[in-house]
């Protein structure tokens, strides 16, 4: 937003609020919370223009030239002393019917306007639809005076290149609907004391997966089918992801809806490769992407330290867990490396130490294979990365892919660019920043999917074919991995700095927003998760 933009007035009310707030709406940060979709109820009735009466005109455009302000009053009452200006607002959490700050701004900002255009305002009104409870709002000189100066403040917070500090133990947070993206607790790199709350706790990624299958949308709900048979069906709204995975059939209406709704789609190849991926063209954060562009100096050693070494300690608690005391001695050579990475002072320098852990790590990995060990341990020539000879490396390609799928989307829900790295040579043509950030989740998410599903019988060798020294999963095997997967990232884990419970999905999309923070110079540094 330019110096010369008309403020909205709605952003002028969230300063009030919280400047922080104001910032993060501006940069494009939107959430669907569950008061946002009860404002949005509220007003659905009183948006409609249509329903003006004239004695009551609904949705009426208001702007004030010198303040170089706009926004819209839900309605506006004509009596003959002079107007009325009434807000619509969803009933308040705990149910005290009392106008907040914010909206006395909102409601004295609207006044000044009408008063701009030369009408008489004689009263100021909230009303709460959900609880048909109106409140009459005694607006005065010094209101005005305060929402005059919030303007000047709001013209500041939003133009400045960084947001403002989070707010510091202030229950102003409990309510925030951005909580979620703004992480004030988080930021500090310290134990959270209140339980971290998701915008959309329940929300769904959708893997389709049957080859010849076609994903379409029909009155608001996805509907998977194949030669004529209905497979699937499910609500658009309970989707915050896609995947689609070799040959499924996305509709354009389908993939527009998601569009419109910033929910990201991934495709992948039969084998696990992620091929290409939409974004909505509405995305948050433009700022910060630039910045990421231009890469401050020190930046890259310092998510190098940050990714690589949280990887080689975890590495080195998987086979802590998983070798049964028989890896004592590897799990100490991995762990005295680890704290060489940790002061690594260039990438080459932490690229080559993380090079020798992962050969020590996967010199031993097959070991921890319990079911059909001799089986994957037999074929294992030692980890070879795309173009698998084998079936246990074909299988953690696949595992692979579906962890960058997961980064990808949590990368584009907070506006950074997947394809701009800092260890990863974006030189390659690859999402080199996606594959930064996954580092870390690789050993505790992917790596423990594959052992996982292999020693509880979900992956078998007869889900393997080999045509050529070429190993394929087949079909049965993949389904059974993106089941193990998903089981994988909804599970709760203690996180190891904040010291609350959260999934392994909602873990990634925070790491991606501590990304974000080091980049935007909000977060003083970036630390790896490292499970004990
Ligand atoms: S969570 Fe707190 S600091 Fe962050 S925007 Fe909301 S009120 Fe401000």
């Amino acid at each position: 937003m330019s110096e010369l933009d008309p403020l909205p007035i709605s952003l002028i009310a969230h300063t009030a609020f919280c400047p922080r707030r104001a910032w993060l709406e501006a940069a494009g940060e939107q959430v669907d919370s569950f008061a946002i979709e009860e404002g949005k109820h509220a007003h659905r009735n009183i948006d409609a223009a249509k329903n003006s009466r004239p004695a009551a005109q609904r949705s009426v455009d208001v702007s004030h030239t010198k303040l170089n302000i706009v926004g819209r009053c839900d309605v506006v009452e004509h009596a003959d002393d002079g107007l009325t200006v009434v807000e619509y607002k969803s009933s308040p959490i705990r149910r005290k019917w009392q106008p907040t700050q914010a909206m006395r701004v909102q409601l004295a900002l609207q006044g000044l306007c009408l008063k701009d255009a030369g009408r008489h305002v004689c009263g100021y009104r909230v009303f709460f639809p959900n609880s048909a409870r109106s409140v009459n709002v005694d607006i005065g000189a010094k209101d005005e005076r305060e929402a005059i100066e919030l303007v000047t403040t709001t013209r500041e917070v939003v133009t400045s290149p960084t947001a403002p500090l989070p707010l510091v133990d202030d229950p102003r947070c409990n309510g925030c609907s951005h909580v979620a993206i703004c992480l004030p607790d988080e930021r500090n790199s310290k134990p959270v004391r209140k339980q971290i709350r998701a915008s959309d706790p329940s929300g769904e990624t959708l893997h389709l997966n049957t080859p010849g299958a076609r994903a379409s949308l029909r009155r608001g709900r996805v509907l998977v089918s194949k030669a004529g048979e209905e497979l699937a069906s499910l609500p658009v709204n309970r989707i915050q992801g896609v995947v689609v995975h070799g040959n499924v059939d996305l509709s354009g209406a389908l993939t527009r809806e998601f569009l419109w709704r910033s929910i990201p789609v991934v495709w992948c190849s039969g084998r696990g490769r992620v091929v290409g991926f939409a974004r909505s063209a509405s995305s948050p954060n433009g700022l910060a992407r630039s910045r990421q562009c231009r890469g401050e100096p020190g930046l890259s050693a310092h998510f190098a330290r940050g990714f690589l070494s949280a990887k080689v300690a975890n590495q080195a608690t998987i086979l802590r867990r998983l070798g049964q005391g028989g890896n004592s001695s590897l799990v100490s050579s991995l762990r005295l490396e680890q704290n060489r990475l940790s002061s690594a002072l260039s990438v080459p320098e932490a690229v080559g130490i993380e090079g020798v852990c992962a050969k020590l790590y996967f010199g031993s990995f097959p070991m921890v294979l319990k079911r059909h060990g001799g089986y994957f341990q037999s074929r294992w020539p030692g980890r070879t990365g795309r173009g698998a000879r084998d079936p246990l490396n074909s299988a953690l390609n696949y595992a692979y892919g579906l962890l960058l799928s997961e980064v990808v989307r949590a990368c584009l829900s907070c506006g950074l660019d997947p394809h701009i790295g800092f260890v990863h040579s974006s030189n390659r043509n690859k999402p080199a920043l996606a594959l930064d950030l996954m580092e870390e989740f690789r050993p505790v998410v992917a790596d423990s999917v594959v052992v996982g599903a292999i020693n509880n019988g979900e992956l078998l060798p007869s889900h393997f074919s080999q045509t050529f020294g070429d190993s394929r999963i087949l079909l049965p095997g993949r389904k059974a991995l993106i089941s193990a997967f998903e089981r994988r990232v909804a599970t709760v884990f203690t996180h190891p700095v904040y010291r609350y419970k959260v999934s392994w999905r909602r873990a990634i999309e925070v790491q991606a927003r501590m990304v974000l923070g080091v980049i935007d110079g909000t977060q003083p540094s970036y630390e790896g998760i490292r499970v004990r």
